[in-house]
């Protein structure tokens, strides 16, 4: 896969270097693809399991990341008066901790038990075998409730379909199959409003006490429900729980002994189950009359205490911090960054086929961590230093929902008011023909230009211009700001592909959030994407000492410019397509901290949730007349939300507790 490619003219640059003993050549230290090699060998081996987040493997990676931003001389994010007295003290003060669970157990006290109304006649069926809570399950206690089968336990208003509007849940135990109407159709209507989180949610909305969710397959340890996995964001706010297929035959009230759970899911796809009663036909076939699966399901009772251990693990982004050389302009930052976690062994958002094997994740991202290291290397041996401070971040969570950059521009080192940039890096290592994506070219109107010029080969870099020169009767154009030229080949460094979009699949949307302005650099996606076969020895190491090259003259073009970049509104790529809903509200969720309601970390500007005063950190509790307590509710209340009709918001701000209203806009 590696190019084998002429690097004529980082070469040239080590030449000079070496000739001229360095001193005043700002753009000339450059990057070393056996560097990069050796970074990416170590991240993305066996011994760090996949680095997923929360293991000891992710863990010894934060502290190698540690030791090679000492080596660079950069102090430690973490500024504590007393001086180490080890090395492992050291490394521990570039090390900043957030909160996140990567563990969940059974707790010692899960009970379901079935009275069908004779005291002396009580079933218990055993967690594990019989049903097992989900991850993100709430623990609570449930005496003697009614179940009522509920279909696939669905509620869309933009679908036009409620599972809730046939079988009435409220204060009752709700049963549902795991799949949706359209046989698990991945690119079907249902993906968003089929997703477990939003169906907990609709449970919640419609007054259901607990919602025990049937398994798709025929044994419950082989079932996907049954693994106890946390995506970070919040418990339930009621008992979730997969039940066997065994269970749930018990459970339901079946009118016909020979009618199969398959039978009953059918009748549940095409609908059929409004007001249905079945009667066998003589060809084995089910016909119905009213009135049956409405209502709770033959008098039984169920008795059902949830508990569930959510167990925090040490996690960490690194920070390193290289002060700025200017007296006033280093009170100013450049964030660089790239995620250092992984998939571990599988899981959640792997794409392998089978579970256990450890995803190496050398494009994603320890190829983004070698630039990261990389560029710590370059800039802080380039002489004259850069005149602002830059911190290098390796983020940590990023593959669980952006966590540790969440976290970290609600923790921020430097204030995030004078972050005048952050550059992230997420798989630059797999660069063919040239290709190269930046994103966030729209977030502030002078990057597009200082992109498109630093793309052109022959530049001459004067205290604050860089600009094209000419080179054999060929004269590179002079780009105006903001302009998009097409680039002749044969002057231009990569093939690039520029997006104005400042929120991403990737950690700099944390950072566009809070108005800063974010450039991302990537290769794109490739077969071996969250899969374990994403390996070291096909990452294109020139290309990506290249693209890390062409990354610290970016840095060091904004860095040599006394203004900052001006923040700009990015055309967003995601406004436009559609995400499932109708309704646009403009708010930019934090998917890290929510159990007791949902915390923005951010809101358009000109947005319904601007101009209803919405701002960063507050906190939404309630929506549209709907209890919020993660962003999965948060999601739910917007479904059933129109355009250009007026809702009640309750938020939290500091200790106040506000109504405001909101008026959601028409998604375009
Ligand atoms: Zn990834």
């Amino acid at each position: 896969m590696i190019t084998k490619r002429q690097q004529l003219l980082s070469l040239f640059w080590v030449l000079v270097l070496a000739a001229s003993g360095l001193a005043q050549q700002p753009a000339s230290t450059t990057a070393s693809p056996d560097r990069l090699r050796q970074v990416v060998d170590y991240l993305a081996s066996d011994a760090l399991e996949g680095r997923r987040t929360g293991t000891q493997g992710a863990n010894d990676a934060a502290h190698y990341i540690a030791g090679e931003f000492n080596r660079y001389g950069l102090r430690p994010g973490l500024q504590i008066a007393r001086p180490a007295r080890t090395r492992g003290e050291t490394q521990s003060r570039y090390l900043q901790p957030f909160p996140f669970v990567a563990d969940v157990t059974l707790g010692n006290n899960n009970l379901f038990y079935v009275n069908p109304g004779r005291a002396d006649d009580i079933a218990q069926f055993r967690v594990r075998e019989d049903w097992m809570p989900l991850g993100f399950s709430s623990n609570a206690s449930i005496k003697s409730s009614e179940m009522v089968f509920a279909g696939y336990g669905i509620s869309s208003a933009e679908l036009k379909y409620d599972d809730y509007a046939v079988s009435n849940v409220k204060d009752r135990v709700a049963i549902v199959f795991a799949g949706t109407p359209d046989g698990d159709n991945p690119h079907g209507q249902f993906v968003t409003a089929g997703q477990i989180r939003f169906r907990a949610a609709a449970a919640r909305a419609a007054g259901a006490r607990a919602l025990l969710i049937i398994a798709n397959e025929e044994r419950l340890k082989d079932d996907r429900l049954s693994r106890l996995t946390y995506d970070n964001a919040g418990e339930a706010g009621l008992p979730v729980l997969v039940i066997s297929r065994q269970l749930a035959r018990k459970l339901l009230y079946l009118p016909h002994p020979e009618m199969t759970l398959a039978q009953l899911e059918k009748i549940a796809a095409d609908g059929r189950l409004v007001n249905a009663k079945p009667e066998t036909k003589p060809n084995g076939e089910f016909t119905f009359s009213a009135g049956l699966f409405r209502e709770p399901t033959s008098g039984l009772r169920l008795d059902l205490t949830t508990n569930v251990t959510r167990r925090e693990s040490p996690s960490f982004n690194v920070v390193g911090i290289l002060p700025g050389s200017d007296p006033s302009l280093k009170n100013e930052a450049i964030v660089i960054g790239a995620h250092y976690d992984h998939l571990g062994r599988g899981g959640e958002g792997s794409l392998a086929a089978r579970e256990g094997q450890i995803h190496h994740g050398a494009d994603d991202n320890a190829s983004g961590v070698a630039g990261l290291i990389e560029l710590a290397r370059m800039l802080s041996s380039q002489r004259p230093k850069p005149r602002r401070t830059v911190v290098f971040i390796a983020f940590s969570g990023e593959e669980e929902g952006l966590i540790g950059s969440s976290y970290y521009v609600n923790h921020p080192i430097l204030p995030l008011a004078n972050t005048v940039a952050m550059i992230n890096m997420d798989m630059i290592g797999r660069m063919k023909d040239e290709k190269l994506i930046v994103g966030g070219v729209g977030t502030a109107s002078e990057l597009r230009t200082i992109i498109n010029t630093h793309n052109l080969k022959n530049l001459t870099t004067a205290a604050n211009r860089v600009e094209p020169v000419s080179q054999n009767g060929i004269k590179p154009p002079r780009l105006p700001l903001g302009s998009n030229l097409t680039i002749d080949p044969a002057l231009r460094h990569f093939d690039l592909t520029l997006n104005d979009d400042g929120y991403g699949p990737s950690d700099h949307s944390s950072f566009y959030s809070k108005q800063v302005p974010v450039l991302f650099f990537w290769t794109g996606t490739h077969e071996d994407y969250h899969k374990p076969s994403d390996t070291a020895d096909k990452i294109n190491y020139e290309g990506e000492a290249r693209i890390v090259w062409f990354a610290a003259n970016i840095v060091r073009d904004i860095d040599r410019n006394d203004k900052r970049p001006t923040y700009a509104v990015a055309k967003s790529e995601s406004q436009g397509r559609s995400t499932g809903f109708r309704v646009y509200l403009g708010t930019i969720p934090n998917y890290a901290d929510s159990n007791d309601g949902l915390k923005l970390d951010g809101v358009r500007d000109d947005s319904p949730a601007s101009k209803a005063g919405l701002k960063a950190g507050d906190k939404i509790v309630k929506m549209a007349g709907r209890e919020v307590k993660n962003v999965y509710d948060y999601t739910y209340a917007l479904g059933e939300m129109k355009a250009g009709q007026e809702y009640e918001v309750e938020i939290v701000r500091g200790s106040e507790r506000l109504t405001l209203r909101i008026t959601p806009a028409a998604r375009k």
